[in-house]
Order: structure tokens, then sequence, then C-alpha cells
């Protein structure tokens, strides 16, 4: 998720007019000139318009519509997740469920979140979600075939399901259970099942999707979570931290990540974009069907689903990987800025934070407010997209969120400051690095002490929300979360010099690819591989009441 923007800063006892360099440079996210440490390198040449082998350079192209992403590069071969012992098959699968031993790349220990337990459910791990959509005349019809497992002996699992859509039939392993819908839960009785075994719920339902309340102060997040219809018809949708649960059944946390493929059929020219790979789209009497593949384990917050008049288009990268931009129609001049900027930042990342944990990458770009790091396919609002062509640097950030959030994901979500602190850290330096003359960057003249203004916006925003690493529920994805992990992890790079932090700043997704991960492993890792004991400085940077000093 993109940071929050300071004109949402209340100004009570706090100076507007200290943030004057701040607020324009929030649109292109905490340049050098706000962020002013000089000691995190701005000495890097810009790379953007004058590089060759930028596409923007070249022609706007349109790939083929339907074409499926190409060629895509060969992201090392991932660890397996740790796991219990292998999986006992249960009854026959279905048929759009993959072999047992492919499921095992969706196991995953979940456990009750500490600040949002009224949504989802450790006693269930769902492996793999096949998730058969239809939307036509704003009404969503599914069938959702969701492959898990109970870790422990039950016989109820609870999913999460919006009130808001009506069931019509569950089966568990091909035959009709009964079940129980109130409180945004859909809870079936099922006969006695032992922790490990294999089972498949198919569950039909239908409705009109609606968002539901963020627990969050953000201007952005006042639409809600969730399923988002736009006047013009077209449809996003932003889960984070929890509302995947309004549009299909789902254990709606970050601790249980599974696999997940999906058809989604709409009246043409509408397209449904999901996540992953785009497998096959036929277009047939009035009706357009895409078929999407996530070849790794996924939250059900950076699930993501767009539907509109998209057309697909593609732009390569140094690093051989083609990324895909879906755009609207009408939002087809932003894609030789979104293509540039794509090209960029995800070479810069590839170079800082080491080789990309995924097989594709796209964007999607939505009307409405909501911008995402939605896994391999970041949705990105028109608002955000235009502002990439002034040097706005959000995609770059959403994209960094791939190894620091997608890829390596927090247990719960106490641990929001892993996500944000990571990407806001990244997203400076690639500011200070390569867009150290962007107009929005710098919009007047310099002022002395710029970092102090920085510190100030965090300490408020720590008086305001809480300290980082133990926020106020309702304060969901504030800017507590952003800056001071940003400037905890400086101090970090300080104390063990810039050598050693850039090799932990690429080591830490590598050795943690597709594992969930807290405060406690963050601690032990980062002692561990840098031989220092950094637990105070740690502590001091997330439990602070204010915004502690530098040394
Ligand atoms: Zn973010």
């Amino acid at each position: 998720m993109p940071r929050v923007v300071p004109r949402q800063l209340p100004s009570r006892r706090f100076d507007p007019r200290s943030l004057a360099v701040c607020t324009a440079v929030a649109l292109a996210s905490l340049s050098a000139g706000c962020s002013g440490d000089s000691s995190d390198g701005a000495a890097g040449s810009r790379t953007t318009a004058s590089d060759p082998t930028s596409a923007a350079s070249g022609p706007t192209t349109k790939a083929t519509s339907g074409e499926p992403a190409s060629p895509t590069s060969s992201p090392e071969p991932s660890e397996p997740p740790p796991s219990d012992p292998p999986t006992s098959s249960g009854p026959a699968m279905h048929p759009d469920v993959p072999g047992a031993a492919a499921l095992q790349a969706g196991e995953s220990h979940p456990v009750e979140d500490p600040y949002y337990p009224e949504t989802s459910n450790p006693e269930v791990d769902v492996l793999h979600y096949f998730l058969n959509l239809a939307y036509q005349e704003e009404v969503l019809s599914g069938t959702a075939t969701v492959t898990f497992r109970a870790t422990k002996p039950t016989s109820r699992i609870r999913l999460d399901l919006s009130d808001a859509l009506e069931i019509e039939k569950v089966t568990l392993d091909d035959a009709r259970v009964s079940f129980g819908h109130k409180d945004n839960g859909l809870t079936m009785t099922t006969p006695k099942m032992k922790p490990g075994r294999t089972h498949t719920f198919v569950i039909k339902y239908s409705g009109r999707p609606a968002p539901v309340p963020a627990p969050s102060k953000r201007e952005d997040m006042t639409a809600g979570l969730g399923w988002r219809t736009e006047s013009d018809g077209s449809v996003y949708t932003i889960q984070e931290p929890y509302g995947a649960f309004t549009w299909y059944p789902v254990n709606d946390h970050p601790s249980d990540e599974a696999l997940y493929d999906a058809r989604i059929t709409t009246s043409s020219p509408d397209v449904g974009v999901f996540n992953g790979v785009l497998e096959d789209k036929q277009v047939r009497g009035g009706l357009t069907t895409t078929r999407w593949h996530v070849d790794e384990p996924m939250a059900s917050y950076v699930t993501t689903l767009a539907i509109g008049p998209y057309e697909q288009y593609s732009g390569p990268t140094k690093s051989g990987l083609t990324i895909t931009y879906w755009l609207m129609k009408r939002d087809q001049r932003l894609i030789t800025p979104l293509r540039s900027e794509g090209t960029d930042a995800f070479d810069w990342l590839v170079e800082h934070a080491g080789p990309y944990p995924f097989s594709s990458l796209g964007v999607v770009v939505v009307g409405g407010e909501g911008t995402m790091e939605t896994q391999t396919m970041i949705t990105l609002d028109r608002g955000a997209a235009r502002l990439q062509a002034f040097g706005a640097s959000t995609l770059q950030h959403e994209m960094a969120h791939q190894w620091y959030g997608d890829s390596v994901t927090p247990t719960n979500w106490r641990g929001m400051w892993l996500n944000e602190g990571w990407a806001t850290y990244l997203q400076q330096r690639y500011s200070a690095e390569t867009q150290p003359k962007a107009p929005s960057d710098n919009p007047g003249p310099k002022v002395p002490g710029a970092q102090l203004t920085l510190r100030q916006v965090d300490n408020h925003a720590r008086a305001e929300s809480g300290p980082p690493g133990d926020y106020k529920p309702d304060h969901f994805a504030d800017i507590n979360v952003y800056i001071g992990p940003a400037l905890m992890l400086r101090e970090i790079r300080k104390q063990v010099g810039e050598r050693k932090f850039d090799q932990l700043v690429k080591a830490w997704p590598a050795q943690h690819e597709n594992e969930n991960v807290d405060r406690a492993e963050f601690t032990r890792w980062v002692n561990q591989f840098t031989g220092q004991d950094l637990t105070p400085l740690i502590d001091r940077w997330l439990d602070s009441r204010h915004t502690p000093h530098r040394h």
C-alpha cells in the first residue's frame, strides 16, 4: 500500500508549515530533499528517459489482446515452505484442483490475528482456491472450489464470506453439507475431519458485492475494503488488511497463503483481470472469459480483481521479465510513462533487492482510489498512474513489496511495519538515486534540517496512531508504520556499514522466500546476519512513543 499523504495529518499541536517540503514530496513519496539523509547515497545517476533501453523511447506497441505475458525471468527455484509430513489425500480431487504434490506449496500455519481476530480461522489451512466468477449487471455469481486441510480435529469449518452474498449450495468432497451464514462468516457442518487430510469444498454463491468499513483513518480507505464498483460500471478490489471476503469465501488472513486459479466471465468488452498469468482468453456470444493461474502461494490481502474494458500492453525489462500492463482505453496515454517507470523501477529493484521472487509481473490501472502491492499484478489507481509522469515513485514502492510483503509476508497484522518499512526505505533510496531533479521532488528551495521535518512527521504519527510495533488497531496503515521503520533501517545501515547492509537487504527476501515472518524472526535474523546485538535499536524504534534520537 502506498504511504498515506500528509494532507491527512491533523494539524492540532503540529505546525503544517513544517511540512511544506514534504507535502508535494509525498506525491513523489519521500524524496531525497525531504528525507535529507545524505548517507543514503543520492549520488546515483538518473537512468530514466535517457536510457536507450528504456521502453519510453520507443513507439507504443500494443500486445495482441489476450496474449499471455511472454518471456519471463527464471527465478531461482524456491524452497518449499516448512511443512508437516506429507498430506494424505482424501477423496478424489476436483478436476480444477492441482495434484497432492503441487498442493504442498499451499500449506501454511495459520494463526489468530492479535489485531483483527473477528476475521479468519486458524483451524483451517486453505491450500488452493479455484474461483469461477461471472459478473453481469452488477451481480456476481461464483463457484469457489476451496481445497484445505483442518489443523485440528473438527466437524465445523468457518470461512469468511460477506453477508451481502447468498449461498446456494455447499458440498464437501462432492457430498452436500449443511451450513450457516451470518456475521460475514460461512460455517459448514461436516463429518469429523482429521488434521492434515485434504478436503474440498465447492461453494456456489451470488449477489451484489459491497465493501466493508476499513479499520483505518486514511482518506483513501473511506470507500471501504474489498469490492468497489465505479460509476462507469468498472470494478476493482482492495483487500488489505481483510476484504477478500466481500467477493469470495476465504480464510482472510496473511498467515494462510494458498495457490489460486481463477476464471472470470464478463459482458464484452469488459475483461476480468486477476493475479498471476493469463492462460486463456475467449470472446464468445457477447461474453469474455479469462483464465488466470497463480503458481506461488499468495495471501488473500494481496489478491486483486479488476473488471472493465481492459486492453493488454507489455513492456520489457533488462532482466528479461516482460511486465504486462492492463489499461482501459481512457487511460491509454498513461502507458508510455508507466512502461518507462515500470522498466526502470524493476531493473533497479533487481539490482538492489536481488532476483525477482515470482515468475510474472503485471500492473492494472483502476478507477477510484486504491493502490496496492497485489501479488504479481499491482493495482494502481488512475491518479497514482498519472503522477508517475511527474516523477512519483508509487509504482516502485508497490514493486518493492513483491519482495518485502508478498514473498516475505507478515505472520499477522502487528507486522505491518515489516511491509511498509522496507518498501518506504527502498522508495527513498530509489527517489534519491534516480529522481533528484524531478519537479515534484523539489518544489521549492531546499530548507536546512529537512530531515527534522520527516522526523517531525514520524513523531506526530506515533502520538496519533501509536508506535509502529504496536499501533492502534483502528489506525491501520497510518504513516507511523512507514517512516519510523524506514528510519530504523537507515540506523541499522549506519550501525553495520553500507556494504553489510546492502547484503542484508538482498539476503532478507532471499532467505525468507514464501515465508511468514514476525518481529522476533526479524530481530533474530538481523542479529545473526550482522553479528551485532541490534535488539535495543530495533526495540527503541518500534516501541517508542516519540521518534528516537539518531546515533
Ligand atoms: Zn506500501
